[in-house]
């Protein structure tokens, strides 16, 4: 959904309320895709603070189900979003870099609340997705689940901790 921020840019002291759906249904991170859907509306308050500058507050929850990076099994994450942010967009014309990456949702006098909702899980989302620290992932041998159904192939790496490292280097591999 885009919400035109003409009206609350041109009104001074305006604050106009909004409730929005998620379009999307899933958001890609390092690798790993997975669903995605908001369990609450997404609330969002747009406040006008200046001539080119506004506040946005914007809460909803997400859930969130991807494979665990190791055993294969769904995961799922829920997630509460509290959005507050002062917005200048004459910052976004000059090079202000810092500013940059939480502009990027706002184009053309336009907020897309789905890009904004992604930029906020990117930063909240694990590099990597467990079903729990301790999973001992699949059995490379035989490709039984360790956790449900420990087998008797000699692992390669038998400590559990060393795990860890694996995922690392596989991390490396498939990028
Ligand atoms: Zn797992
Ligand atoms: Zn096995």
């Amino acid at each position: 959904m885009l919400i035109n921020l003409s009206e609350i840019l041109s009104v001074s002291g305006m604050t106009r309320d909004f409730e929005a759906a998620l379009e999307s249904t899933s958001i890609s991170f390092m690798g790993a895709d997975y669903a995605m859907e908001a369990v609450k509306p997404i609330h969002l308050r747009l406040s006008n603070t200046g001539k080119k500058s506004f506040r946005l507050e914007a809460d909803t929850t997400v859930v969130l189900v991807g494979a665990c990076s190791r055993c294969l099994t769904p995961v799922k994450k829920t997630y509460s979003l509290e959005i507050d942010k002062e917005i200048d967009l004459e910052s976004k014309d000059t090079d202000n870099l810092d500013d940059y990456d939480e502009l990027s949702y706002i184009k053309d006098c336009n907020l897309d609340v789905d890009s904004m909702i992604k930029d906020t899980l990117y930063s909240m989302i694990p590099l990597q997705l467990l079903c729990k620290e301790s999973c001992l992932g699949l059995c490379k041998v035989c490709g039984a689940n360790r956790n449900t159904n420990p087998c008797d192939c000699p692992q390669k790496m038998p400590d559990p901790r060393m795990a860890v490292f694996d995922d690392i280097f596989n991390q490396f591999k498939e990028v």
